[in-house]
């Protein structure tokens, strides 16, 4: 008898070979097992939790969602839908495989090129919430080498982990965006002697996390706690979406260009848009432009965003899932009142951002400056129906 006691003491006995076991330690066994993950429940449990928690969406339907909240951008979206795919597809094949893979994808992070307030945090954002899969946003200017003022690189790992509410597992499959990218590269033409505390040091702690492999992260961040334990993160399922408005890239584009231009000797063909050298991006300009090769070739998807011009800016104040007009309206509503915004009034706030160089960021705090008076008298006005004129709007907008 397993436990020793008299057969007359125990619930069930089972009769093996050369001995008994009795129900009550199967029980205990069993419990042990499932510590161990080896029962068919832990099984099932362990299987359901390490199943991706991604919604399946082909490359088309990814297009379809980011058109809902982000205006124009098209090249963009295609690429971003492509990547997002393969990397979700990229992660079942490999956890079918179990260790017998014979093809092995790797994955594709994602660098975009555009100017500020182009959408590239939107897109990133975007894919994240629909997704539902934890999303932090990095300001790579704050990153610097270990040991200096500042963040490491590993903080970023302990955010997404934060945002996962510490699900290792759930964070390890995470969409990471580094914003300001462009803000890290190296400052060869610095002939300063010093360390390049900020620049190259950081692209190479970076470089770490992009490429997948087990970081050690403080969970709680910082420096701040010195005591935490560490927690070994895989950062292979990670996916990393870079953005960068690179300024003055168009001058390295232009260089490269011009070159091979003369080179095939069809100065006369203008084959480039001059006008919009950003599109004809390519890892070449990027290294003119001080990001480490190593960096670029874990960045294997690039793209730009397109200056938002005055169509689209106004497209983006009424049309998206969640735009501004949309949520004036929506708060009015909650009152009970009717919001009119006349068409010659969203012209104008076009017109205001452009002129402050504000582009589709500034869009919200001129809103914000017509409607203020209007959301301060309406909640206590029997008025039902709220106009906003052209002419109201002038007279509000600082
Ligand atoms: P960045 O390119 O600098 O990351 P963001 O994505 O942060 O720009 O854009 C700033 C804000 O401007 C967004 O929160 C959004 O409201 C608006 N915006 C920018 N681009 C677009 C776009 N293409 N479509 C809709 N809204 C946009």
């Amino acid at each position: 008898m397993f436990c020793g006691r008299p057969e007359s003491q125990v619930p069930v006995l089972l009769q093996g070979e050369t001995g008994c076991i009795c129900s009550d330690c199967i029980k205990i066994g069993y419990e042990y097992l499932g510590e161990y993950g080896l029962t068919p429940e832990a099984g099932r449990k362990s299987s359901k939790k390490a199943a991706v928690n991604y919604k399946k969406l082909t490359p088309k339907e990814i297009h379809a969602e980011l058109d809902q909240y982000v205006i124009g951008q098209d090249r963009a979206k295609k690429l971003l839908s492509v990547a997002v795919y393969n990397h979700y597809k990229r992660l079942e094949s490999n956890l079918n495989v179990k260790g017998r893979k014979d093809v092995e994808i790797e994955k594709s992070n994602i660098l975009m090129v555009g100017p500020t307030g182009t959408g590239k945090t939107l897109l990133a954002r975007t894919i994240a919430k629909f997704l539902d899969v934890p999303f932090t946003i990095v300001d790579a200017t704050v990153l610097t080498e270990a040991g200096y003022v500042g963040e490491d690189v590993e903080s970023i790992l302990s955010r997404l982990l934060q945002e996962a509410d510490y699900d290792q597992e759930k964070a390890e499959r995470g969409i990471v965006f580094i914003d300001e990218i462009d803000k890290i590269t190296r400052k060869s033409d610095n002939p300063s002697i010093t360390k390049d505390v900020g620049g190259e040091g950081v692209q190479q702690g970076l470089l770490k996390l992009l490429e997948g492999s087990i970081v050690n992260v403080p969970p709680k961040g910082g420096r701040k706690h010195p005591e935490q334990e560490f927690v070994h993160m895989n950062t292979q399922n990670i996916l990393f979406i870079c953005g960068g408005a690179f300024e003055g890239i168009e001058r390295k584009i232009a260089q490269r260009v011009n070159t091979k231009v003369i080179g095939y000797g069809t100065q006369n063909t203008p084959l480039y848009d001059k006008e919009n050298l950003l599109q004809y991006v390519n890892a070449q300009d990027l290294r003119a432009y001080g990001l480490i090769p190593e960096i670029i070739g874990r960045l294997p998807v690039l793209t730009y965003l397109d200056q938002l011009d005055r169509e689209a800016l106004k497209r983006i104040l009424t049309e998206p899932r969640n735009a501004i007009v949309k949520q004036y309206k929506k708060m009015f509503e909650l009152d009970g009142k009717t919001l009119i915004i006349d068409s010659d009034v969203l012209d104008l706030i076009v017109d205001t951002s452009i002129e402050k160089k504000l582009g589709a960021r500034g869009l919200r705090s001129i809103c914000e400056q017509i409607m203020t008076d209007a959301m301060y008298e309406a909640p206590s006005s029997p008025k039902k129906t709220w106009h906003v004129t052209l002419n109201y709007a002038k007279q509000h907008i600082n």
